[in-house]
């Protein structure tokens, strides 16, 4: 039986669409590793979401001929359909597939593998989720945004959602085995526009009425945060009060440039409303440093609205020229990216303290994920990382916890009594 490594780089939705692909090898026999491993066969899952996810996603082929000189690659994924001129210089490379149908690459394995043994078809779906606590639900693909620095909308194509009883299919299967489901899609919050009568993703949480896992999802864009969405969120008490809200920016002149169709001032609203609904939520963010447009200023306005927003987590990036983009052509007037880093992380890291800190002697319900030096792992439904001494915990299990002091990148948290 072959082995086939499979490596991935990038977003949940390559995450899951890596997981897809792992079940279908599976099920024909083959032998499947998640990451760069001692393999015969190699697909690599590429990201393009900037310059330097391009790149790490072209020097994986080098690392792998360091393994294997012999080995077989096949390429998919959002870098390999914006420049699938850079996988084709080494012979070794047999397919390169971009983002359609990525599964098709299945087909191509088994085709070009003289070994491969029909009668070898196993079944073992439940082997490959067993073992995750959290699952990544995919709901949906594709984006129309077009934010002027973005090439997700040129790799992965239009907005597609998935149909709900599909969706329920999956999660049926999931909820067996996750005791926690991440709703994810390229552009989550699009979810329904393009299904007649849908009511978007209040449709998605009805799911989980009666599920036994809990749910949160990945990343939203502040037009779907309504009273109504709230308050409909706030009638399931398997729902983890944890909102990703991608913000990109905090100046409104960077906004209009970025083409992000929202104010500062909308997305306060926003923030306050989840604030009315869930007054503990982890509130999550995505920001931008550098844009072209940015000026000392524009920063210093991002800045001070960072600070009235107190997010519990920030993911900061610099911005990264993406060829083929509105973006591109901007005239770049930013400077002192490496301080502009510095000063947002700073602030990121002083808000996420206060964040903990005001959960302190808080009871929160946790679900053990893995164990790291002599601690077991788990995330609070808001998604604060908990550090838990104990023995003879199992990853999956759902247990109480009250939160003592901040530690590391978290919390340290006991075992309620
Ligand atoms: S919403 Fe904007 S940043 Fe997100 S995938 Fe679409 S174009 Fe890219």
């Amino acid at each position: 039986m072959k082995n086939i490594s499979i490596i991935t780089l990038g977003c949940k939705v390559n995450q899951v669409e890596s997981e897809k692909i792992a079940e279908e090898l599976e099920n024909s026999g083959y032998n499947v590793s998640m990451g760069l491993g001692l393999s015969d066969i190699y697909i690599i899952n590429t990201c393009a979401v900037t310059n330097e996810a391009e790149r790490k996603s072209r020097n994986i082929i080098t690392k792998i001929l360091k393994l294997n000189e012999n080995a077989s690659i096949y390429v998919c994924g959002c870098s390999s359909e914006n420049n699938p001129e850079n996988f084709k210089k080494s012979s070794n490379v047999k397919k390169i597939i971009g983002t359609k149908d990525k599964l098709k690459l299945v087909d191509a394995i088994k085709s070009d593998d003289s070994e491969y043994d029909k009668n070898s078809q196993l079944s073992h779906l439940e082997t490959r989720v067993s073992t995750r606590t959290r699952a990544d639900l995919f709901v949906q693909n594709g984006c129309n945004n077009f934010c002027s620095y973005c090439l997700i909308p040129y790799v992965r194509g239009r907005e597609v959602s998935f149909p709900i009883n599909e969706i329920e299919k999956e999660l049926r299967i999931l909820e067996h085995f996750s005791k926690e489901i991440v709703i994810t899609g390229i552009n989550l919050s699009a979810y329904g526009k393009d299904i007649e009568g849908s009511d978007g993703l209040i449709e998605i949480a009805r799911l989980f009425k009666n599920s036994p896992s809990r749910f949160r999802f990945s990343s939203l864009e502040v037009n779907v945060i309504t009273e109504k969405f709230l308050q409909e969120l706030q009638s399931y008490n398997n729902f983890c009060d944890h909102f990703h809200l991608s913000l990109q920016s905090g100046s409104n002149n960077t906004l209009k440039f970025m083409n992000r169709h929202y104010t500062k001032e909308k997305y306060l609203e926003s923030v306050n409303l989840i604030r009315k609904y869930f007054p503990n939520a982890g509130i999550t963010t995505d920001i931008i440093i550098g844009f072209p447009t940015e000026t000392e200023l524009d920063f210093e306005e991002s800045l001070e609205f960072v600070k009235k927003v107190n997010f519990s987590e920030m993911h900061i990036f610099p911005y990264s020229k993406r060829k083929g983009t509105v973006a591109e052509k901007l005239k770049n007037v930013a400077t002192n990216i490496p301080q502009r880093i510095e000063k947002m992380t700073t602030l990121a890291l002083e808000n996420k303290r206060k964040f903990i800190e005001s959960n302190i002697g808080k009871v929160h319900e946790v679900i053990i994920e893995n164990q790291k030096e002599g601690y077991y792992l788990a995330h609070t439904k808001n998604y604060i990382l908990c550090y838990i001494k104990a023995e003879n915990l199992n990853s999956n299990d759902k247990l109480n916890v009250i939160i003592k002091q901040t530690y590391a990148d978290g919390a340290i948290a006991e075992i309620c009594q």
